[in-house]
């Protein structure tokens, strides 16, 4: 029976340190602020910012909720980003995408100041990941599997890590951040050969691909660590991962969970983001 690397034990883990670093900050003459901006009424966007203002509530750190509409024009989304830009008191901001079509998505990370860009989507960010100079934080997720990885105390340096998935957001990101820790790092993707073979090899495998319960039980080995990132849902309509849990489970030596893996990570690290640009911006960090 595998390890299951909890996130909600991870969270626990993370919160009285982020609760004390709130209170250093209000002490120090601000409230840790994060803006979320969101462009119409998408159903996973809603559901996703009712999850970050509890978690937020819970640490004391403050939200300001952005709106536009469904058919918000360019110009409408850039003047919102300008005024989180401008705004002192907000030190982070979560821009929900994909952005309604018509949008430029790449205009408005772009236009994201770098210090309040908690989510990593700015190229000044994403340039910090790669190149480990700058200012800017990784994207959440990938940090958030970084978290999970740590807590349970999992061994990188030297260790074979497979990730599957090459998107901005997780795959590139977390590939940067375990090679920055001496790992060994393969990276798959839709055209990789024979991906289960590789997947076997590993000591560590990284699944990001949207495919729900794609990872069957020819992907594992005795042994490995599984992280699993993907959300999707099952013909069932039930939340799943992109790992076939009940196939891995009984194969692996530990494996996250869908749901309360490395979802309920992700909304404490961009709590843990807004808080340090907090103390970046009081001079405290
Ligand atoms: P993208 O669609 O941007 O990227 C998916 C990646 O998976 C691509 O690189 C793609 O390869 C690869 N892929 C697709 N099909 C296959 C396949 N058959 N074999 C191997 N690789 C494949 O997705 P994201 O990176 O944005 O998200 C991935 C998953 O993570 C989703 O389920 C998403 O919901 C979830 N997610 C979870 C978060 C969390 O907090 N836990 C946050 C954000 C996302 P190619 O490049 O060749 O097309």
């Amino acid at each position: 029976m595998a390890r299951i690397l909890s996130g909600k034990e991870v969270v626990q883990a993370m919160a009285p340190g982020l609760k004390e670093r709130v209170q250093g900050c209000v002490e120090a003459g601000a409230q840790p602020t994060l803006a979320i901006l969101r462009v119409g009424e998408n159903p996973s966007d809603l559901s996703y910012e009712r999850t970050a203002c509890k978690r937020a509530e819970a640490l004391g750190v403050g939200i300001r909720s952005i709106v536009l509409p469904a058919n918000a024009t360019n110009e409408q989304l850039l003047d919102a980003i300008e005024q989180v830009n401008a705004d002192e008191s907000i030190h982070g901001c979560l821009m929900f995408r994909p952005l309604p079509a018509g949008l430029d998505e790449a205009a408005a990370c772009a236009a994201l100041d770098a210090r309040k860009d908690i989510d990593g989507i700015s190229p000044a960010s994403l340039a910090r990941v790669f190149t480990g100079a700058g200012y800017g934080f990784p994207p959440a997720t990938a940090q958030a599997c970084m978290h999970v990885l740590d807590h349970y105390g999992v061994q990188l340096h030297g260790a074979r890590v497979v990730v599957v998935g090459r998107s901005l957001v997780i795959g590139k990101p977390v590939a940067m951040m375990l090679l920055a820790r001496n790992a060994t790092v393969t990276m798959c993707h839709s055209r990789t050969e024979d991906l289960a073979a590789r997947c076997r090899e590993a000591d560590v495998v990284i699944c990001a691909t949207g495919r729900a319960k794609a990872f069957g039980a020819e992907c594992f080995a005795p042994g490995q660590t599984v992280i699993d990132v993907g959300i999707n849902f099952d013909e069932a309509g039930n939340l799943c991962g992109d790992v076939d849990f009940d196939a891995a489970e009984p194969i692996v030596g530990a494996i996250t969970p869908v749901p309360g893996g490395i979802g309920t990570v992700t909304t404490s690290t961009t709590m843990e983001h807004v808080i340090h640009s907090c103390e970046s911006a009081l001079g405290i960090a």
